[in-house]
């Protein structure tokens, strides 16, 4: 899926290298006590993102050029700054900063100028400066004016005396490290208004307390311990890392050890209420399985020691074995059996899962994941099935159909963007021997889509759309006239024929 890779490796960020500026002194002669961005210059030296131009010299009152601030925000974002070829003529590998450049020109976060340049020495402008670390921090402005405003509402930044925010001015680096230090740390702001509205456990896997950090990498000192199993409240990311409260102290722990479900995993999910009495069941049309031998299998992506995609503080693999484990519990009121590739968090590999719905003797597959991508502004829902050569899974047709009526409940359920249902090459429905779909349900990079993935409510919304999807694959696609009563177990009528 190229860049919108599903199953983004995570990589813990390594330590970056300076280049062209001196982290070796923590005190320099010009950033004095009494200086205005006294404590945000010194914040941003001690986790690394910036540096004094000699060990003794910060030059605050210098202008920051663009390479300086691409670094800056490489830097915060733990981005790997090994010096590059970019696409820009005027940056070469030579330049200490060419690594980030690319970087976030990748990410969509900074940009050249139409005639291929990049001017990296070139002043920055408190403009760009707005559009960039709006960019950088997923604040969703699309225009300067309102990355401005972004900034000015959040405490970031304030307007200039003649009341705009003076966008072509130029920027020293003491001001720039100051609005970079309050975009990381909300603590630095003239207004603090981040909620921690999202809770989660912490889970560091080998059952040792996990570090609080004062900034967004391992840089930063440790400012408290925090024991795993423990809910902490998150308000914002940074790169990989979030911004949490525990015991109101606040700080940044990476998101990794963070999770939705509760690290045992023993969460019970609980089946909806069985309608009583059960519905009245149909015979068995003529050439068909009884109902009860029918089994549709369910595939929660990734597990175990591979997370899949991270965004907003969550772990694909948690997020997709809940809607699993939820869309599961829909089949205990129905005589079609469900069986789980996996119920705990754990590794299995991709041959291994479409190996499984043979054994079981399965009906259908379907795989959950999440999608990803580098920035907010990827969104929405798709459905994936299995086209390209009938030496491998010869159920095409049969898995497109079942892959229009996964999309069209997904869609009913969440009403996010329709991406439509397309054929992949995902090992998991190629190697199937059974009509297979993989969903990707929302993105896990998206805010929108994160305030249904995120929820119990928004996954327990899906999870039944899913299990209504495999009732309309039943009765359309195979005929099944016997599933029509097992409709009324979640109050839901058939789709109508969608293939
Ligand atoms: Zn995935």
């Amino acid at each position: 899926m190229k860049k919108l890779a599903a199953c983004l490796t995570l990589s813990l960020a390594a330590l970056v290298p300076f280049g062209q500026e001196s982290h070796a002194a923590t005190t320099f002669t010009d950033v004095g006590t009494t200086h205005r961005a006294q404590a945000e210059i010194y914040y941003l030296v001690d986790g690394g993102i910036v540096g004094g131009v000699s060990s003794t010299r910060f030059v605050p009152e210098q202008q920051v050029t663009r390479d300086q601030a691409a670094a800056m925000i490489g830097r915060t974002l733990n981005l790997n700054g090994e010096q590059r070829a970019t696409k820009f003529k005027d940056v070469g590998s030579n330049n200490f900063a060419s690594g980030y450049i690319q970087q976030l020109v990748d990410k969509g976060i900074i940009s050249g100028y139409l005639d291929g340049s990049f001017k990296p020495k070139n002043t920055l402008s408190r403009g760009e400066m707005a559009l960039i670390i709006s960019r950088a921090f997923e604040y969703n402005s699309s225009s300067v004016s309102s990355a401005a405003s972004s900034l000015m509402k959040k405490g970031i930044a304030a307007g200039i005396a003649d009341g705009t925010f003076g966008e072509s001015q130029t920027l020293k680096r003491g001001d720039f490290s100051v609005f970079l230090a309050r975009s990381i740390n909300a603590d630095f702001r003239t207004a603090n208004n981040e909620k921690f509205d999202r809770n989660y456990y912490v889970n560091t896997n080998d059952g040792t307390a996990l570090n609080m950090r004062k900034g967004p990498g391992t840089s930063y000192t440790s400012i408290g311990s925090i024991p795993t199993g423990k809910i902490v409240s998150a308000a914002y990311s940074v790169g990989d890392w979030v911004y949490i409260s525990s015991d109101n102290v606040k700080g940044f722990v990476h998101s990794a050890y963070l999770q939705l479900d509760k690290p045992s995993d023993d969460e019970v999910v609980t089946p909806p209420a069985k309608p009583t009495p059960d519905p009245t069941p149909l015979p068995t049309p003529p050439g068909k399985k009884p109902l009860k031998d029918v089994v549709v299998v369910i595939d929660a992506g990734h597990g175990g020691k591979d997370s899949g995609s991270v965004g907003n503080g969550f772990l694909e693999k948690n997020i997709t074995l809940n809607i699993a484990k939820k869309m599961e519990a829909y089949y205990k009121n129905v005589p079609i059996q469900a069986k789980m590739t996996r119920t705990t968090d754990t590794f299995i590999e991709l041959e291994d899962r479409a190996a499984y719905a043979k054994k079981v003797n399965g009906s259908i597959f379907m795989s959950i994941h999440n999608n990803s991508f580098s920035n907010e502004s990827a969104n929405g829902t798709e459905t994936y099935y299995y086209t390209r050569s009938a030496a491998t899974n010869p159920n095409a047709a049969q898995s497109k159909a079942l892959a229009r009526y996964t999309q069209n409940r997904m869609l009913e359920a969440w009403g996010l963007t329709d991406r439509g249902v397309k054929p992949g090459p995902w090992l998991v429905i190629k190697y199937n021997t059974v009509p297979a779909v993989l969903a990707e349900v929302g993105f896990i990079s998206n805010k929108k889509d994160m305030g249904l993935m995120g929820t119990e409510a928004g996954r327990q919304k899906l999870a039944k759309g899913l299990f209504l999807a495999t009732l309309d694959y039943y009765y359309y696609y195979e005929g099944r006239t016997d599933v029509l009563p097992l409709y009324s177990t979640v109050n839901g009528t058939p789709s109508g024929k969608l293939h």
